[in-house]
C-alpha cells in the first residue's frame, strides 16, 4: 500500500499561497527596469543629435574612394554624358508674363548663376540634345531686351539646352534690315561654337509656356504661333514671323535669309516661300503651348513699312539663289560679351549699296 504524501507544514502552506503574487511583483520590477534602460538609451541618442545607427564622424573624410554605405551615400553624381531626357523634366508649363515690373539686370544675373559670360549655358547633369544659338535682331530696344533676358534665361535652362544668346545690333542710322541681321547672327555664332540649331527671335516676344522648346525639329519650326497681338491665333496660315527655328542644314538649304528687305515687313514671308520652294513644311506647337506676349511699343524710327515688299515676295523663287548667305557682306564694328548676352554691332550698308 502506498503511503499518502506528507502534509505541508503551515509555513510551507503560507509560502505556497503567496508565491504567484511575489513572482508577479518581481516580473513587474524587471519590466520597469528594462523600460527605464530603453528610455535612457533613446534620450542619450536624442541629445547626441542622432538616432541609433551609424553616425557621421566629425573628422574630415579620409581621401580616396569612400566606403559605400547603402543608407547614407549621397545621390549619384550628375552624368553629363547621358543625353538629356525628352521632354525636359524641369518644365513647368504655362507662365505668367507681364511687363509692368522693373527689371534689374544685376539681379537677373544673380538669379541665373549658371549662365556664363556672353549668355552661354550648358546643362550640368546631362548632355543637351541640341546646341542652340538664339539670334536677336536689334536696335535701340534695351528696355525690351531686359524683359527678354529676365524671362528667357530661366526658361531656356529648364529646357536643358546648350545655348548662347547673340544680340545683333544694327549700327548707324540706316533703314533697319531684320533678315540681314539674322544672316549675320548665323555666321557670327558659328565662328564661336559648333551650333546645330538657330532660333531667330524678335526682342519683344516672350513665350507664355516653357513647353514651347526653343530647339529645332525635322522641319523648320515656327514658335510664335499664338501671339496676344493677333488674338492668340495665326494672322494667316503662311505666317512665319516673330520666333522661328531652323537647323544649320535647313538654313543652308534655303541659302539663308534675304539681304534686300529694308524696313518693316515681307522678309518673313520671303523666308516662308524659300522653305516651301525647297520642299520643306512648317512644324508648329499647338495654339495653347505656342502662346506668347509682345511688348507694346510705337514704331521704330527708320523701320517704316517697306513698299517694295509685295513685289519682292512675288519673286522669291527667282531671287533666293542669288540673295542670301552666298551674297552676305557686312562689317563687325565691335563685339561685347555681357554676363547675359553677346552683343555684336555691325555695319550692314544701305538699301542702295
Ligand atoms: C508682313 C509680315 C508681317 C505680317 C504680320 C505681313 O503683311 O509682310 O512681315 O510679319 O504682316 O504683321
Amino acid at each position: 500500500m502506498r503511503r499518502p504524501p506528507p502534509r505541508p507544514t503551515p509555513r510551507a502552506r503560507r509560502t505556497m499561497r503567496e508565491l504567484p503574487g511575489a513572482w508577479l511583483q518581481k516580473a513587474c520590477r524587471l519590466l520597469v527596469l528594462v523600460c527605464a534602460l530603453h528610455l535612457s538609451a533613446v534620450l542619450f541618442y536624442y541629445l547626441a543629435g542622432s538616432a541609433p545607427g551609424p553616425r557621421w564622424s566629425p573628422e574630415p573624410a579620409p581621401r580616396g574612394p569612400a566606403a559605400p554605405s547603402p543608407r547614407t551615400a549621397p545621390p549619384p553624381p550628375p552624368n553629363a554624358s547621358q543625353p538629356c531626357p525628352e521632354p525636359s523634366p524641369r518644365l513647368v508649363g504655362p507662365l505668367r508674363v507681364e511687363f509692368s515690373l522693373t527689371v534689374n539686370l544685376k539681379k537677373v544675373e544673380e538669379e541665373n548663376p549658371d549662365v556664363r559670360e556672353g549668355g552661354r549655358h550648358t546643362p550640368k547633369d546631362c548632355k543637351a540634345l541640341q546646341k542652340v544659338a538664339i539670334i536677336i535682331p536689334f536696335r535701340n530696344r534695351d528696355e525690351h531686351l531686359k524683359y527678354w533676358l529676365y524671362y528667357l534665361h530661366p526658361i531656356l535652362q529648364r529646357q536643358q539646352l546648350d545655348y548662347g544668346v547673340y544680340v545683333i545690333n544694327q549700327g548707324g542710322e540706316e533703314t533697319f534690315n531684320r533678315a540681314k541681321l539674322l544672316n549675320i547672327g548665323f555666321v557670327e555664332a558659328l565662328k564661336e561654337y559648333d551650333y546645330d540649331c538657330f532660333v531667330f527671335s524678335d526682342v519683344d516676344l516672350i513665350p507664355m509656356d516653357d513647353r514651347n522648346t526653343y530647339k529645332c525639329y525635322d522641319q523648320p519650326r515656327h514658335l510664335s504661333v499664338s501671339m496676344d497681338k493677333f488674338g492668340f491665333r495665326l494672322p494667316y496660315n503662311q505666317y512665319f514671323g516673330g520666333v522661328s527655328a531652323l537647323s544649320k542644314e535647313q538654313f543652308q538649304k534655303i541659302n539663308g535669309f534675304p539681304n534686300n528687305y529694308w524696313g518693316w515687313g515681307g522678309e518673313d514671308d520671303d523666308i516662308y516661300n524659300r522653305l516651301v520652294f525647297k520642299g520643306m513644311g512648317i512644324s508648329r506647337p499647338d495654339a495653347a503651348i505656342g502662346k506668347c506676349r509682345m511688348i507694346r511699343h510705337s514704331r521704330d524710327n527708320k523701320n517704316e513699312p517697306n513698299p517694295q515688299r509685295f513685289n519682292k515676295i512675288a519673286h522669291t523663287k527667282e531671287t533666293m539663289n542669288s540673295d542670301g548667305l552666298n551674297t552676305l557682306s557686312y562689317t563687325v564694328v565691335n563685339t561685347e560679351r555681357f554676363p547675359l548676352y553677346t552683343k555684336i554691332t555691325v555695319a550692314v550698308g544701305s538699301p542702295k549699296s
